[in-house]
Order: structure tokens, then C-alpha cells, then sequence
């Protein structure tokens, strides 16, 4: 049972905020704990727009507890360390992704993966590990997050375009590493190519991979192959060229949002291929045993990643100048951007530019 976050969480934040299955955006003033010992307090700078946000606004997954204000690519400055902070100084930029607690002493914990500890926390719209009190994400003016779940911007990463890797960058490139889907030379496809598609070519190119792109769009064709540097564009939808495919891939990552067949992508796969579900949509998907055992294939799922793979691939993106293809909106753009979403209507990722155009009323203000 979430705690109320008026009695519990004493500093004032401003954002926006879903307040129903409508998944309409409106301005909310709210409440964030003070900052900790272990804590790192900081000024939202540029938080993308990732489906997920999308699903939860609207309840798609039956788990939403509103108002939800959502925002899970976090780019900002830090304002306030506390006095056990170790790795933070004020000043320094910061991201945070889509976590911000877990219990630290299971075994996923000890094993770095945070994100699968039963007791996480994601970064919004979950009760607290620590506290109870319900958790509110970066399409607001600030955040505060214990120092384990911040993540050191590399120096040569730009912020806005840099942001989205929070999320889509770690949901491709932890599956990419822990399937074995990132040796050279293997071939990889790529299936939906949106916010997480269009990263997910960059880091295979980025790992040696020869990538196919499977689409709906077919007018995505050019910016996949000249724009990304995919290798091969398939329309989906096209029986015969899906069938010219038979056999031919060592992976596939699904990085759709909405219900579409998944069969078609296991018969593309080589013997003992890997279809890695990353996209999550409402509705389950069809899964026939037949192209499984006839090939021996494996289908998987990933979430996300952990701090350490988040920093390595922050990291790994930085030295391979990978980022978002983006467009950057200012806040009260959200409910156009989520309904421009919806139709896949974005290059790839929305980026808010939080910080110039969050208008934050001034007795919130002065708190932060
Ligand atoms: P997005 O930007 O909306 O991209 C999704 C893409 O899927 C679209 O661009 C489109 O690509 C394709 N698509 C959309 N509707 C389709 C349909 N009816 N049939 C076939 N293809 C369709 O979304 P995103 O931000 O990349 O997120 C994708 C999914 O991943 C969401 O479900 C999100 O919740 C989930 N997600 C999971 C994790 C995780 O840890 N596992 C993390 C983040 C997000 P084309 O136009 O190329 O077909
Ligand atoms: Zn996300
Ligand atoms: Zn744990």
C-alpha cells in the first residue's frame, strides 16, 4: 500500500502528469523525499519519451496507480549529494534510467541484476522499496535517486540525444550481450523500428553484426539503410520477401509495442536461433510449438538491465558515437508527442527538453 507522498516526501516537484486510462497529460505539483545520505538530488534536463510511458498512462498493462508522471530517460545536473554520497559531486551530469531501487542483497542484486530483484523499484509509478510512497519519473523539474541507481554521463555524450539510451540503448544492448547475439560478423534482425528498433541497429552495427530490419513501414527503407546502416530492409508484412528470408538469421530482437504474429520471425531464424522479445505488447502472443522444436529454437525475453551493463553500455555507446535519432519537444508537447507515438509518427525518439521549458510555479521553485 503506497504511503501518502505529502506526509512522507517534504520538498515540492512539478511535472506532468496521467490522471486516467485517458493517458491526457496535465500539470502536476507533487512531492519528493529530501535528500539522503546516500542520495543524489538533480535538475531534470532532458527526459525521452519511451512506449512504455505510453502504456502505463493508459493503464495498458493493469498496473498503473495514478497519477502517474512517467519518464524513465533521465539526463539532468546534479543540485544536492548527500553526506554519504561517494561518486557524485554537485555539478556533475547524471542519468537515470528505469530504475531507482531493489533491495541490494539478493542474489540478482549480488549478481548485478537489479532489474530482475523481486523487491525493484522502477522509476515511476511503483511504491517505493525504501519508503512505500509512490514513484514519479523525469517529465518533471527534478528527481532524487540513492547513488547506486545513477548512472556518470560520459563526457562526450551529448545529453538530449544521449538520453534515450537509458532505456532503449540498455533494453537492446543487454540482450545483444547476454544471448551471444554480439559476436562479429553474426546476423541479427531487428523487428519494429522505433525508439528501441532504430538504437538496437546502432549497437549491433556497433558490435560487428550484419542487421536486417523488419518493418511495417516501407517508407522507413531509406533512413534504414542509408541513415542507420542496416544492411537489408524487409517489409513484414510482405509474404515473399519474408519467405526469401527462411533460415538465414542467428537472432532476431522484437522490439514491437503492439500485438503482431511471431511465427513468422521464428521460421527466419537459422537452427538453434534466438528470438529475443524485448517489445511488450497488452495482448499475449501466439507461440505453437512447431518451429520451435523443428529447429531447435529458443525464444527469450529481457528487461531492461542493471546499473553496471547500464554504465558499460553508456560507455560502449559513448566510444562508438551511437545516440538517438530524436525530436526534441518542450514539455507541454506531450499529449501531440503520445498520440503521434501511438501511429509511430517519430525519428525516432521524442526527447523533452525538460529544463527550458518546464514552467515551474515559483513556490515549487524555490524548493530545489
Ligand atoms: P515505439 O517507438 O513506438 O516503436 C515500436 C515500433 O513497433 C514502431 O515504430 C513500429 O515500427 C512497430 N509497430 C508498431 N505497431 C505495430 C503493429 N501493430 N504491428 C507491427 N509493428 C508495429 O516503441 P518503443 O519505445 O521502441 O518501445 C517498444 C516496446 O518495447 C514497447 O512495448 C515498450 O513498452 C517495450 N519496452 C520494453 C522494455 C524492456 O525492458 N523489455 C524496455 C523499454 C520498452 P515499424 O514502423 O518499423 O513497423
Ligand atoms: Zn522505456
Ligand atoms: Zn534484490
Amino acid at each position: 500500500m503506497a504511503k501518502s507522498p505529502e506526509t512522507e516526501h517534504p520538498i515540492k516537484a512539478y511535472g506532468y502528469a496521467a490522471s486516467d486510462t485517458s493517458g491526457t497529460f496535465s500539470p502536476l505539483t507533487f512531492s519528493r523525499r529530501a535528500t539522503g545520505d546516500k542520495d543524489v538530488r538533480f535538475k531534470v534536463l532532458y527526459c525521452g519519451i519511451c512506449h512504455s510511458d505510453l502504456h502505463f498512462a493508459k493503464n495498458e498493462w493493469g498496473v498503473t496507480t495514478y497519477p502517474v508522471v512517467p519518464g524513465h530517460e533521465i539526463v539532468g545536473v546534479v543540485t544536492e549529494v548527500g553526506s554519504k554520497v561517494e561518486t557524485f559531486k554537485v555539478g556533475e551530469t547524471v542519468g537515470v534510467g528505469c530504475l531507482v531501487g531493489s533491495c541490494r542483497s539478493c542474489q540478482s542484486c549480488s549478481n548485478n541484476l537489479e532489474q530482475f530483484c523481486p523487491k525493484m523499484t522502477f522509476t515511476y509509478a511503483f511504491p517505493n522499496y525504501s519508503d512505500g510512497t509512490l514513484t514519479y519519473g523525469g517529465y518533471s523539474d527534478h528527481m532524487v535517486a540513492d547513488e547506486h541507481f545513477v548512472l556518470h554521463w560520459p563526457d562526450n555524450l551529448p545529453l538530449d540525444s544521449g538520453a534515450p539510451l537509458l532505456c532503449a540503448g540498455i533494453t537492446t544492448y543487454s540482450p545483444l550481450r547476454h544471448y551471444g547475439l554480439d559476436k562479429p560478423g553474426m546476423k541479427i534482425g531487428v523487428v519494429g523500428l522505433g525508439g528501441l528498433g532504430h538504437v538496437a541497429v546502432k549497437i549491433a552495427k556497433a558490435l560487428g553484426a550484419e542487421v536486417t530490419v523488419f518493418s511495417t513501414t516501407p517508407e522507413k527503407k531509406e533512413e534504414a539503410l542509408d541513415g542507420l546502416k542496416a544492411d537489408h530492409f524487409i517489409v513484414s508484412k510482405d509474404v515473399d520477401q519474408m519467405q526469401a528470408a527462411t533460415g538465414t538469421l542467428d537472432g532476431i530482437l522484437d522490439t514491437v509495442s503492439a500485438s503482431h504474429p511471431i511465427v513468422p520471425f521464428l521460421n527466419i531464424l537459422k537452427t538453434d536461433g534466438k528470438l529475443v522479445l524485448v517489445g511488450m505488447p497488452a495482448v499475449p502472443h501466439e507461440l505453437p510449438a512447431f518451429p520451435l522444436v523443428l529447429g531447435r529454437k529458443v525464444v527469450g525475453g529481457s528487461n531492461i538491465g542493471g546499473l553496471k551493463e547500464t554504465q558499460e553500455m553508456l560507455d560502449f555507446c559513448a566510444k562508438h558515437g551511437i545516440t538517438a535519432d530524436i525530436e526534441v519537444i518542450p514539455i507541454d508537447y506531450v499529449n501531440t508527442a503520445m498520440e503521434r507515438l501511438l501511429k509511430s509518427d517519430v525519428r525516432y525518439r521524442f526527447v523533452i527538453d525538460v529544463a527550458n521549458s518546464i514552467k515551474v510555479p515559483s513556490d515549487t521553485r524555490s524548493k530545489v
